[in-house]
């Protein structure tokens, strides 16, 4: 709305811009502090085996309790610390506190293998010394390579394709597996999907939500499940939350799933007791 300044001069006024510039600012400040202080935490969500109904691993998900403002979203928080470059030192800590875990939870469950499954942004991707980097976390924390998943979106298979290309083969070399996060709502061409070296597709929940409503997401669904199985890639299907949509699930041969139906991404401790006790949900 337009607001009166006193000299007869009106200047357009947004109060939503400006709490949104100064909210933004605040959470970069606030986000930088909650980082050295270690204030960040990581929640854990099931994958579960689809032949077997056990559980096999985790997918770690960023959260942080803000001491004013309660438990800030990562989607609320992730896209700032991308602008700002926070999402390096952001990402290496998850990646770090990820792997340390999954090694914990492994061995006290008497060396059960666990597959740990963490989200990589672009802007790490980016930086040239990246690999180098996961590289060392194995060392430090004892992680298997072959347990660590790197989750991405299609935009890293779209965007500065031959830089990318050159980071995902670094990685594979690693003897890490990649995985496409919410594939399907990107732009990714089957000529990239084959170029790339990734292990993984993890189907967006937008698919699996209208499953066995919507005749057409229905095929959609299992033409990715098919495209997944012909180009010999693993699949996940993400965000199953009624029982309908795993039988249908199942039905197609997708290999993995995770969703509310089996758990909500929960707590450190909560996800070690559910890895020990072996859970099959
Ligand atoms: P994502 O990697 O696709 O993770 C799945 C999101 O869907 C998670 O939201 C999870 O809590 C939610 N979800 C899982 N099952 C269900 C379900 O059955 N129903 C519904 N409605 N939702 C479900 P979350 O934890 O809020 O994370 C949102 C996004 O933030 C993630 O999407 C990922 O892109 C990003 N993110 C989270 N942690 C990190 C991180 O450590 N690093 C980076 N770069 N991004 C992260
Ligand atoms: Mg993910
Ligand atoms: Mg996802
Ligand atoms: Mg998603």
């Amino acid at each position: 709305q337009a607001k009166s300044t006193g000299g007869g001069v009106f200047t357009v006024y947004h109060p939503r811009m400006r709490d949104g510039l100064v909210e933004r600012l605040e959470l970069e400040n606030d986000l930088r502090g909650a980082l050295e202080r270690g204030e960040l935490r990581l929640h854990y969500q099931p994958t579960i085996d689809l032949a077997t109904s056990q559980v096999i691993g985790f997918e770690a998900l960023v959260r942080w309790p803000h001491p004013v403002r309660g438990m800030i979203n990562p989607l609320d928080f992730i896209p700032i610390a991308e602008v700002t470059g926070q999402i390096v030192p952001l990402g290496h800590w998850v990646l770090h506190e990820a792997c340390r875990q999954a090694v914990e939870w492994s061995a006290a469950a008497g060396g059960r293998p666990l597959k740990m499954a963490v989200n990589v942004s672009v802007r790490q991707l980016d930086r040239a010394d990246f690999a180098e980097s996961v590289a060392q976390v194995l060392a430090e924390t004892g992680m298997p390579a072959d347990r660590l998943c790197l989750e991405m979106t299609e935009s890293v298979l779209m965007t500065d394709t031959e830089a990318n290309l050159e980071q995902l083969v670094r990685l594979k070399g690693l003897g890490l597996t990649l995985a496409i996060d919410d594939f399907g709502t990107g732009y990714s061409s089957l000529a990239y999907l084959r170029r790339f070296p990734v292990d993984t597709l993890k189907i967006d929940r937008s698919f699996v939500e209208r499953l066995g409503v919507i005749a057409d997401d229905t095929a959609l669904t299992d033409t990715i499940v098919r495209l997944g199985k012909s180009l010999g890639m693993a699949t996940v299907a993400e965000g199953i939350e009624e029982f309908g949509q795993l039988a249908a699930l199942r039905e197609m041969g997708c290999g993995f799933a995770q969703g509310y139906y089996f758990s909500r991404p929960i707590p450190a401790a909560e996800a070690g007791r559910l890895f020990l006790e072996g859970a099959t949900v």
